[in-house]
């Protein structure tokens, strides 16, 4: 048995090698892998990972920091799949999805040219936060967790990344383009003792999509921070300090959630800056929520942003929104917004496609005026309804259960190709897919 298959290695496995080496004489050789025993894995599998496809390949992983306390974190990531592996505090590592399936973890994402990162990634949630060092015990679980996966997939140092890394936010009233700096999430991972203390040898030197002019950089303190060459003394000082069970505080990028010179509402908040869970308590004591502010031009200096724990990646990641990501259909879709690859979602329930809308007279109005919180798909196939002799696969091909895939059920719901039961999927059920 070669050790890279160790973490699959439960105790009762053990247990019979165990029998097997003082049964049978002739096998008293038989290898018991070194590191079998310093890894705690305990399977607690999310309901959704039976439905799960498998991911085409594996060329990453990526790390993440929970950003809230273990049991209430852990229940999250399981109810809906958000991770392969949770290590918390004390070095137990939990199992959510199969290592070779598809798990949720990215969101939007892009490294190296390459868009939704989860098809070819491992995801890791490290119970902590993104500017805290983690426990000794984190550090020996993760060790053996990353040698173990990096054996198997043949991943290579430079692509175990941070989310903080791969994440990307789309135009918004704060950033004119396409930008990197929607998460800090996992970014000590970035740190290059703390990658040291994780066996790790090298990180990736520069981002190559921001290189290339794909993102632009909106958050230029993360930036500097992850791809630092040498971490500054004061944060070597932090790491390798004794065994602590709870985290103490990194040299990490100053934060605030008070509006100032230095942090806008963006900085804060992020992509929940217009959310409705995030609120602003201004100086004079008057709360909005993100839904209710108009001018974000005019957020008066010390106004305090209070973030609620709810997440923000579910479950319309693709979708672009009316009066969110913009207000006209032009801005949110560009030269493609009255093409049929252009899919329009309106609020009272109606779908048509931008070339539908062109076409009739009465409907044009809604290509340069889209009512508010009305959904759209940029470069998707309307791949029309599934039929009891029209099953997915023969619509949408390969990418029937890919999780750009869109289901819409007669009910409103939508439900994307990676959550989808093909048995179940009402008639009726209609199908948008990536061109
Ligand atoms: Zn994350």
């Amino acid at each position: 048995m070669k050790t890279h298959c160790t973490e699959e290695l439960t105790r009762r496995d053990i247990v019979k090698m165990a029998v097997a080496f003082l049964l049978v004489p002739g096998m008293a050789e038989i290898p018991v892998p070194a590191h079998a025993n310093q890894l705690r894995i305990e399977n607690r599998f999310s309901p959704l990972n039976k439905k799960r496809p498998k991911r085409p390949y594996t060329r990453y992983i990526i790390l993440h920091t929970t950003e809230g306390e273990e049991e209430g974190s852990l229940r999250k990531i399981v109810r809906f799949g958000e991770a392969h592996y949770c290590v918390c505090l004390s070095g137990r590592v939990c199992r959510i999805i199969d290592k070779n399936k598809l798990a949720k973890h990215a969101g939007r994402s892009m490294w190296e040219g390459i868009s939704g990162i989860d098809r070819y990634s491992i995801g890791i949630e490290v119970v902590g936060y993104h500017n805290r060092d983690i426990t000794d015990a984190q550090y020996v679980a993760l060790t053996e967790l990353l040698r173990q996966l990096k054996s198997l997939y043949n991943i290579s140092d430079e692509d175990i990344l941070t989310h903080s890394m791969v994440a990307y936010g789309r135009p918004n009233r704060f950033h004119r383009e396409s930008h990197r700096g929607r998460k800090r999430c996992g970014m000590i991972f970035a740190r290059p003792d703390v990658r040291a203390r994780l066996g790790l040898e090298s990180k990736p030197e520069y981002d190559a999509d921001v290189k290339a002019g794909r993102l632009k950089v909106a958050d230029r303190e993360l930036f500097s921070f992850l791809f630092a060459a040498k971490p500054k003394e004061t944060l070597v000082a932090a790491a390798g300090k004794p065994s602590v069970a709870v985290s103490s505080p990194i040299n990490a990028p100053e934060e605030s959630s008070v509006i100032g010179d230095k942090y806008t509402a963006w900085h804060i908040a992020r992509e929940r800056y217009n959310d409705p869970s995030t609120t602003y308590i201004f100086p004079n004591g008057k709360k909005l929520t993100g839904d209710q502010i108009q001018d974000w031009a005019r957020m008066p200096a010390g106004t305090r942003v209070v973030l609620s724990g709810q997440e923000d990646e579910q479950p319309f990641e693709g979708f672009l929104e009316i009066g969110k990501d913009g207000d006209k259909p032009q801005e949110l879709a560009g030269v493609g917004f009255d093409k049929s690859t252009t899919i329009y979602f309106f609020p009272d329930g109606l779908i048509r496609t931008g070339a539908e809308l062109k076409k009739r007279r009465s409907m044009r109005k809604f290509l340069s005026n889209s009512p508010k919180g009305t959904r759209i798909l940029v470069g998707y196939i309307y791949g029309g309804h599934v039929k009891t002799r029209r099953r997915p696969a023969s619509i949408a091909g390969a990418k029937w259960n890919y999780p750009s895939t869109f289901y819409r059920y007669p009910d409103g719901n939508i439900v994307n190709g990676d959550n989808i039961d093909a048995s179940s999927i009402p008639a009726g059920t209609l199908v948008f897919y990536q061109e």
